[in-house]
This record gives structure tokens, C-alpha cells and sequence, in this order.
């Protein structure tokens, strides 16, 4: 069998992405290597959400050149969010490139690999489907599919907010939802095959099944529909938008058990001023009406969120209403940034008035209170006795196994290893808090 080298850099999505076109590969006779240099194929799943993401794959194109010039058999790809944002662009820096391809062309892979190679041409593929749903062909015969006691379903792609600094609505489209029925035939075979968790994921999940599908679904019913299957124990989803979460969805958390007591719920400000000129569409009261109408279904909720410090003309206490509003809720966990400008976006044309240096000592504040943050919230568990879904073996000296609890913590731990099995659902108590990770022993 031929041999592809696949790499993702960014998201969930591309991971899910990346995925996908392993299988769709292995139909076409490609077996995945861990060794870049063995690949008759390699391909490079991009990002491009920050700056920074997209220098990091400039200067890993360039890494890659000595390896084509060495072997002109070897095809050498770029699909994801940069591969669509610059197309004909990223051939242009990189002719040696022989594909880029962006994230709607995951199920022409095989097509496009095979016009590179029998055409001798580069081929560039951005155009977005004009479906107004989206399907994930199953594909027939055995696959290699081994989805691990964790696993991702795409519900729904793409995104309709525009927010004034994302990329996202530009690389991946307009929102676009999978037929309900689709998603559970997928969970369905997860879990014959050992997944125990499924994470529903999307830009939006909860602006699931709006429209484009047979008939409208709205996004608390698929949950509902989906924990029913059996065999599956967890349930979780990311990400989600303020604006879209219902009451319908508070109430799933109380009625369905096997949905985990954890929310991502990206509020990226503080400050209302800022949230309106990011276009959000919600206000910071709305935002903390939700976490406090969930807090009162499930006391034991597990928080965390998306954070964007130095957006053009954040002032220094419009920064400190976002280190007011992390501090209120308490969230265990914050994904943190500076802002920088991407292209197509709106706010790219926003004068950048946040001086680099005041961004970089605002991350560096944000951070440090996170960090404080994530030590109490662990703390808390301290003694507690933990469901911990077993995911592999730990790599953290003195712990035999690593999973994960309800609330999304990383819970390393002792346990007899002829007892316990990955995928297993194990009580644990918690013995220490460090950081972003919990220990404990099994019980
Ligand atoms: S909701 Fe906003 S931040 Fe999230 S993907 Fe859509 S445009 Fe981007």
C-alpha cells in the first residue's frame, strides 16, 4: 500500500476533518505513516484563525521543499482554513506545492490526489459546495475505524455570525447541518466499534438543524435523540454561541444523563462595548443570565471559554471588565489570545490601536489569572470521588491511567492495570490539583 503522512494543525473540526480523509484514502490504497519521510502522500490539515497559526505552516511548507526536490514522485497537500483563505495564492509562494485544497473539498481528496497524479498538474480547489445541508458519504466495506473511547461527530459546518474578527464564515462557509438520521447511523457504528464519548461538534452547534435539512431539528432534540442510542455513556458538544443557547438546551443538561456537566461557552470580552463592535450579538448580562440558569440545573457545572484580549480600541478597563467577568464565573479553563488582524474580516480594516506590547501584557495578565483560577477550581475537587472515563494509559510517572471527569479535567490516576480497561468508566478520588490536571487513585 502507498503511504500518507497526515497532519493537523487548529481545531476539532480539523481533526474530524483530518479523519475523514484518512478513511477516504484508505479506500483509495494509501495506509497512514507516522514518518513524513516514507509518505508517497503528505498532507498538511491547516489553520489559519490566528497569524501566528499561519506563519507556523509558511515556514512548515518551506521545511517540506528539500523532501520534494529529493523525490518529484512525492505529492505534497495543504487543505483546511489556510489552504482556502489564500488558494491560487499559497501556489504562488510555494510552487512546489502540489495541492491545496480547502475544507469542502475533504470528500473530493481521493479525485484531487488523483488529478495532481495523473495529470502532473497542482490543483487548486476552494470553491465552497452550494448544498444548502451537507452529508458525509458512508462509505462501504470494512474501514480501519477505531474511533477510541473518545470520539468526534460533525453535526453541523460552517458559520453564519460573522463576527467582526473571524476567518471562519470565509474559510468554511455558510452553516450547513447533516440529516439527524445520518449523525445517529454514524454514533451507531462509534459505539459498535468502542467509543464511549461522542462530542457533536461544529463552529455553532447549537445553531443545528435550522434549516436545509428534510425537517427542521432543533439542536436540543439531536441531543436527546442521540443519548438515547445504546451503549453510548457520554455526550458532550462544542462550540457553541451565547446567542443560540436556548432554555430547551439548559433543560437537556437536568434531563439527559449522559450529557456531561461541562458547557465551552466562548464569551471572548467582558465588555459590552467590545461585544458590540465584535458582533456577538449578546450582552455580557445575557451571557451570565445563561452560566446562572445552568448553575441552577446542574450546581456542579464545569466552565471554560474563549478570550481575545487587545481587540482594536479595547481600553484598559474595558480589558479589566474581561479579568471582572473571569473572575465572576470562574471558569476552569480559558483559551486566550491577543487579537490580530486576519484577512476578509471586517475588523482587519479596525485601526490596531492596542500597541503590541500592551496586548502581550494583557494576555500575560489574562493567563496568570486563568492559572490562579484552574488551581482553585481543581482544588475543589479535592477528596471528591470522580467518574472518569478511561481514555489510555497515563505518561505521568506514578500514574497507571489517563481520562477525563464530567467537567472536562484531565484526571491521571493508579488502578489496577488487569482490572481496567480503556473505554472503562472508573470512580476515582481526587488526591491532588495541579494545574490543568487532577490525580487520584481508583476506588
Ligand atoms: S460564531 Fe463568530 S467566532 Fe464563532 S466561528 Fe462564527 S464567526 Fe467565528
Amino acid at each position: 500500500m502507498k503511504q500518507v503522512y497526515l497532519d493537523t494543525y487548529g481545531c476539532q473540526m480539523n481533526v474530524a476533518d483530518t479523519d475523514r480523509m484518512e478513511l477516504l484514502l484508505f479506500h483509495s490504497g494509501y495506509i497512514r505513516t507516522g514518518e513524513v519521510k516514507d509518505a508517497d502522500l503528505v498532507l498538511i490539515n491547516t489553520c489559519s484563525i490566528r497569524e501566528k497559526a499561519e506563519q507556523k505552516i509558511y515556514s512548515l511548507a518551506r521545511n517540506l521543499k528539500p523532501l520534494k526536490e529529493a523525490n518529484p514522485d512525492l505529492i505534497l497537500g495543504f487543505t483546511g482554513c489556510l489552504a482556502q483563505q489564500e488558494g491560487e495564492r499559497f501556489l504562488e509562494k510555494l510552487p512546489f506545492v502540489d495541492l491545496v485544497i480547502g475544507p469542502d473539498g475533504v470528500e473530493h481528496i481521493v479525485r484531487v490526489v488523483d488529478e495532481v497524479k495523473n495529470k502532473k498538474v497542482s490543483v487548486v480547489r476552494t470553491q465552497f459546495d452550494t448544498d444548502i445541508s451537507y452529508k458525509i458519504p458512508e462509505l462501504s466495506g470494512e474501514t480501519p475505524l477505531n474511533p477510541g473511547s473518545t470520539t468526534f461527530v460533525n453535526i453541523i459546518k460552517g458559520c453564519d455570525k460573522f463576527c467582526t474578527f473571524c476567518v471562519v464564515p470565509f474559510t468554511r462557509g455558510r452553516e450547513k447541518s447533516r440529516e439527524a438520521e445520518e449523525i445517529e447511523e454514524e454514533v451507531r457504528l462509534l459505539v459498535s466499534r468502542g467509543a464511549r464519548e461522542v462530542v457533536l461538534l461544529g463552529q455553532n452547534v447549537n445553531a443545528y438543524g435550522k434549516r436545509g435539512l428534510k425537517r427542521s431539528v432543533p439542536f436540543h432534540e439531536l441531543l436527546y435523540r442521540i443519548a438515547s442510542i445504546p451503549g453510548l455513556k457520554r455526550l458532550r458538544f462544542t462550540t457553541s454561541h451565547p446567542k443560540d443557547f436556548t432554555r430547551e438546551c439548559i433543560l437537556a443538561y437536568r434531563d439527559i444523563d449522559i450529557l456531561v456537566n461541562h458547557l465551552h461557552l466562548p464569551v471572548q470580552s467582558g465588555n459590552n462595548r467590545i461585544l458590540n463592535e465584535m458582533r456577538r450579538m449578546h450582552t455580557i448580562e445575557e451571557y451570565i443570565s445563561i452560566i446562572e440558569e445552568l448553575k441552577t440545573v446542574v450546581p456542579d457545572m464545569g466552565l471554560s471559554t474563549d478570550i481575545i484580549v487587545g481587540y482594536p480600541g479595547e481600553s484598559e478597563s474595558e480589558f479589566e471588565d474581561t479579568l471582572a467577568l473571569m473572575s465572576k464565573i470562574k471558569f476552569n479553563n480559558s483559551y486566550m489570545f491577543s487579537y490580530s488582524p486576519r484577512p476578509n474580516t471586517p475588523a482587519q480594516d479596525f485601526p490596531d490601536s492596542v500597541p503590541p506590547s500592551v496586548k502581550s501584557a494583557r494576555l500575560q495578565r489574562t493567563i496568570e489569572l486563568q492559572k490562579k483560577l484552574t488551581l482553585e477550581q481543581g482544588k475543589l475537587f479535592l477528596g471528591q470521588v470522580v467518574d472518569v472515563l478511561v481514555e489510555r494509559e497515563s505518561y505521568k510517572p506514578g500514574a497507571d491511567f489517563r481520562g477525563r471527569n464530567a467537567q472536562y479535567w484531565s484526571v491521571n490516576f493508579t488502578g489496577d492495570r488487569k482490572k481496567i480497561s480503556i473505554g472503562d468508566m472508573v470512580k476515582v478520588v481526587v488526591e491532588d490539583a495541579t494545574g490543568h490536571a487532577l490525580r487520584g487513585r481508583a476506588i
